[in-house]
C-alpha cells in the first residue's frame, strides 16, 4: 500500500511559516492498494489531492472510495473543492457513519447549502454513492476495510484497511475512555475501570497493524486541561500503539497551536517513550506531502 499525507492538521487549517514542515491543511490521507484509490477524510488537504488525481487521470473514468471519519469541519471542509467530484467521469463512493439523528448524506448536503457554498451537493457531475456504516466490512477490490467507533463528540469512525497481507489503521479524533468516563460523572473509580475495558477495544483494533495513523493532538501537559474535548495526549496514543504491537506509528491531527518545532519535540518525546519500553516500533510525525510504503 502506498500512503500519501495530503492534510495532517487537526481542527482548523494553519497555513504559514511556522507550520510549513508538517503542513497546515486539515485531515486527508490517500491510500493506493492494488488498483484501488482509498481516501480517508476530506479536510482541506483533499483539494490538492483532487488536483493531482485530475492531472494523473486526465478525463479517464475514475473510481474513488472516500471514507469519512466524522463530519466535523476539519474532516469534510475540503470536499466542495475536490475537483474529481465535479467530473462526470468520476464514480465517487463515500463511506461513513450516520450522524446523531441525521443520515450521512444529509450532513454532506448541509455543508453545501446555498447559505454556506455556491454549488449544491446535488449539482455534482460525478456519480456519488453514499454508504453508511452498519457494522461488518467493506470490500474494495482486493482490500477489506473494517471500522470501529471512537470516543469523540458526535459519531466518529476509525478504519482498518487490509490488503496483500499488510494492514493500516486510520483512527483519529479519539480520547481514552478511562479519562472521559470519570470526568462526566460515571462514578469515579468505576468509570475509570470501565473506561479501561473500553480502551482495550482500540488496542485490539490496531493490533499488529503495519501502520497506525493515530492522533496525538496534545502534549501530556496540555491534555490535563482539555479532558472531554475528544482528543488524545501523546503518551496515551503511543501507549495504544505499543500495547497493540504495531510496526509503525504516525502522529497525526497536529494541534493548530503547535508549530513545527513543537511537533518535532513531541516526536522526540514519543521516541523516548518507545525506547523506554525497549520497543523497536517506528514512529514519525505525519507531514503534508509525505509518502510512505506499507
Ligand atoms: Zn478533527
Ligand atoms: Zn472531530
Amino acid at each position: 500500500m502506498k500512503v500519501t499525507f495530503w492534510g495532517t492538521r487537526g481542527s482548523i487549517p494553519t497555513p504559514g511559516a511556522r507550520t510549513s514542515l508538517y503542513g497546515g491543511n486539515t485531515a486527508c490521507v490517500e491510500v493506493r492498494c492494488g488498483g484501488e484509490i482509498l481516501i480517508f477524510d476530506a479536510g482541506t488537504g483533499i483539494r490538492e489531492l483532487g488536483l493531482a488525481l485530475t492531472n494523473e487521470f486526465l478525463g479517464e473514468p475514475l473510481t474513488l472510495h472516500l471514507f469519512i471519519s466524522h463530519t466535523h469541519w476539519d474532516h469534510i471542509q475540503g470536499f466542495p473543492f475536490f475537483v474529481p467530484a465535479y467530473e462526470a467521469t468520476t464514480t465517487l463512493h463515500i463511506y461513513g457513519s450516520p450522524g446523531q439523528g441525521r443520515p450521512l448524506e444529509k450532513l454532506l448536503v448541509g455543508q453545501m447549502d446555498p447559505d454556506y457554498f455556491p454549488v449544491g451537493f446535488g449539482d455534482l457531475e460525478s456519480a456519488v454513492r453514499v454508504h453508511e456504516y452498519r457494522g461488518g466490512e467493506f470490500r474494495i477490490g482486493e482490500a477489506t476495510v473494517t471500522a470501529t467507533y471512537l470516543n469523540h463528540p458526535g459519531m466518529c469512525l476509525g478504519y482498518r484497511v487490509t490488503h496483500g497481507g499488510k494492514s493500516l489503521v486510520y483512527a483519529t479524533d479519539h480520547e481514552p475512555y478511562r479519562a472521559t468516563l470519570p470526568h462526566v460523572g460515571q462514578r469515579g473509580e468505576e468509570g475509570w475501570e470501565f473506561g479501561q475495558v473500553l480502551d482495550e477495544e482500540l488496542v485490539r483494533f490496531v493490533a499488529g497493524a503495519d501502520l497506525y495513523i493515530g492522533e496525538a493532538q496534545y502534549t501530556d501537559e496540555e491534555y490535563r486541561g482539555r479532558i472531554g474535548w475528544g482528543h488524545s495526549s501523546l503518551s496515551s496514543t503511543v501507549g495504544v500503539a505499543l500495547k497493540g504491537g504495531v510496526r509503525s506509528l504516525a502522529l497525526f491531527h497536529h494541534d493548530p497551536m503547535h508549530s513545527d518545532e513543537t511537533v518535532s519535540e513531541m516526536l522526540q518525546k514519543a521516541k523516548r517513550l518507545i525506547a523506554g519500553q525497549r520497543s523497536s516500533m517506528e514512529c514519525f510525525a505525519a507531514a503534508e506531502g509525505l509518502v510512505v510504503e506499507v
